[in-house]
């Protein structure tokens, strides 16, 4: 049947129509939340504010000069000629361990698709960065040591992402390939009956309640949460056995809990082979040295830093791996049934009071 001249000139015009008003129009603004990490370019929903290395105030593992250094003697040039540990321009890689030829011809521009990223990544390695903050950890692993963590992990939640999650980041030796890593602001563990920097940065008040006190040499430590009060979650140090050792470490904060128990969530749910669980025996109970090696290579999930190498004890005894790993599976639990409410980051963003700090942070001075 042939169309009237006049209904085919409507049915074209609301055609048109329709098409115009679902496609975004140029120039307008695509928001993020602030609580968005990226894999394969593609953006997630943490639930907890995020600030990426596009962001002002963020740490950039992509660039090669030094973050901290004088400007003029920043460059690469300089910086390889200044700093004897700098060996490479470029502080991450390729993941290429698990890939075909033709995959890594592929992939070696960067371009990776998300699905053959989620076939990659199967192994989340927790750090502390006995730096105390994530500012003097990035500057470490930056301007001194030629490495790479894909996120770092401020004393007031904040996560810093530095590289997108396809990169292969240099923070765990033979598990990079597979694995994405945080390093979690705490000073560290250290030997019972040896020496500890516990005094420079932990305080009790009148009240008995010990903080956190960034010492004076940092600055302002570069906290993104102003007038913020660090506290570790329990008040004693933690004292336990990790390979062996007998070692004392304070408890990260309430804050770190609640962003790391947010982000593992999000990549437990953005990697399908990166399992919701950590390291434990036959009875349950957390394995507290190196997996042996056939253990390590099955292992998908949570990880230790000290269950892949046998000279780390990170992220040590305080670290309550059953309020993370518990924490998380209640949140895979109730998102199961309906997806990631996309208010809910903004509240909790002004819940913690965004301070809207967006400047670069001061030098570090030591
Ligand atoms: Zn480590």
């Amino acid at each position: 049947m042939k169309l009237k001249p006049w209904f085919a000139i409507a049915l074209a015009a609301a055609v048109l129509a329709a098409g115009c008003s679902t496609l975004p129009r140029c120039g307008k603004l695509a928001p993020r939340q602030g609580d968005e990490i990226v894999a394969a370019g593609q953006f997630f929903h943490t639930g907890t504010r995020v600030v990426l290395w596009l962001d002002p105030g963020g740490y950039d593992g992509y660039r090669v000069e030094r973050r901290f250094a004088p400007i003029e003697k920043s460059d690469w040039s300089n910086s390889c000629a200044e700093v004897r540990t700098l060996k490479t321009p470029n502080r991450y890689g390729l993941r290429n361990a698990a890939l075909t030829p033709a995959q890594i011809e592929a992939v070696r521009g960067g371009g990776w698709d998300l699905p053959l990223l989620q076939n990659v990544v199967d192994q989340f390695v927790l750090h502390f960065d006995v730096c105390g903050t994530s500012r003097t950890c990035f500057k470490v692993l930056q301007d001194e040591r030629d490495l790479s963590v894909h996120f770092l992990l401020d004393l007031d939640g904040t996560i810093y992402q530095t590289l997108d999650l396809k990169e292969r980041a240099w923070h765990a030796t033979t598990s990079n390939d597979r694995s994405v890593g945080v390093e979690i602001a705490n000073i560290g563990a250290y030997p019972a009956d040896g020496e500890k920097p516990f005094a420079q940065w932990y305080q009790t008040n009148a009240a008995g309640r010990v903080f956190i006190t960034v010492p004076k040499r940092f600055g302002d430590g570069g906290i993104r949460t102003t007038n913020f009060t660090a506290r570790p979650a329990r008040n004693a140090p933690v004292r336990g056995t990790i390979q062996g050792q007998d070692l004392v470490q304070y408890d990260y904060t309430p804050e770190q809990y609640a962003a790391l128990t947010q982000l593992t969530a999000t990549l437990c749910k953005v990697f399908p082979k990166l399992k919701c669980r950590y390291p434990v025996d036959a009875d349950g109970k957390l394995i507290p040295y190196k997996l042996p090696d056939a253990a390590l290579k099955n292992y998908q999930g949570v990880i230790g830093h000290y269950h892949i190498q046998t000279n780390k004890v990170d992220p040590g005894p305080a670290l309550d791996w059953e309020r993370v790993i518990g924490g998380a599976r209640k949140i895979l639990d109730s998102e199961n049934s309906t997806s990631f409410p996309a208010h809910g980051a903004e509240q909790l963003l002004k819940r913690r009071g965004d301070t809207g700090q967006r400047g670069a942070p001061a030098a570090v001075t030591n």
